[in-house]
């Protein structure tokens, strides 16, 4: 009955994860290689991922924002303590679409701070509770399974413990899911001022930007589909 944890490949798992999983690989390669190919198209503005996000910021009525370069791929981030925007060198020093594509869409997720777009309150409010619940819910949960006791002899702290477990994952998925409408808006914000400012200026760059903003809204889909599955997983395996 430990499948879970002691037998690496639980059948169950591997139904319910598996598609999920796969998508969620697919949407990582697909978001790498359409940020790759737009990466070699340039802009007739001619601006650069910072340049971009600087005044899409100041067009959507942010005042106080710090850009900075940070290292990584793909690690561009906005950081709502700081009010700082970090972007990765391609993106930051870049002139191409995918460049202007994604710091304008972290632009956009300060311009949600400063309107305190509701979705976006919401998973900040979220974030403590699911810094320690992401962690711990696994660890709650193997316990609650070990402490079950028997069938004849069940322990119902090994229940109360797997319950725990559960509604704390159950927290990092509802986060996931709150992340969703945040990511969707922010790329939405991003492409209206992209377009209405002349940053982008033909339809070409447009369906560029649209192309890697809807990649990378793709991995957010499929991370919140693994999420609910492997929930789904922990449900059906929790032992009485
Ligand atoms: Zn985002």
């Amino acid at each position: 009955m430990f499948a879970f944890f002691f037998y690496p490949i639980d059948p169950l798992y591997f139904l319910l994860i598996g598609p999920a999983l796969l998508l969620a690989l697919w949407a990582t390669a697909r978001v790498q290689s359409t940020f790759a190919k737009y990466a070699q198209v340039g802009v007739r503005s001619g601006m650069t991922g910072a340049e971009a996000a600087r005044a899409v910021a100041r067009a959507g009525g942010v005042t106080e924002l710090a850009i900075e370069e940070t290292q990584g791929f793909l690690s561009d981030h906005y950081d709502p303590t700081s009010r700082t925007l970090r972007l990765s060198p391609q993106v930051y020093r870049g002139r191409s679409i995918s460049s202007i594509a994604v710091a304008a869409h972290e632009a956009g997720h300060s311009i949600q701070h400063v309107k305190a777009y509701t979705w976006l309150t919401l998973r900040s409010q979220m974030v403590p509770v699911v810094k320690i619940g992401s962690t711990a819910w696994i660890w709650i949960f193997m316990a609650g399974m070990f402490f079950a006791g028997t069938r004849q002899a069940p322990n119902p702290i090994g229940g109360v413990l797997q319950n725990i477990g559960i509604l704390l994952f159950g927290a990092t998925v509802l986060f996931q899911l709150v992340t969703l409408p945040v990511e969707f808006d922010a790329s939405n914000r991003a492409k209206a001022v992209l377009a209405s400012s002349g940053i982008v200026s033909t339809q070409e760059e447009a369906q560029g930007v649209s192309k890697v903003l809807g990649a990378a809204a793709m991995t957010y889909v499929a991370s919140a589909l693994t999420a609910i599955m492997t929930l789904v997983y922990l449900l059906l395996r929790r032992r009485d």
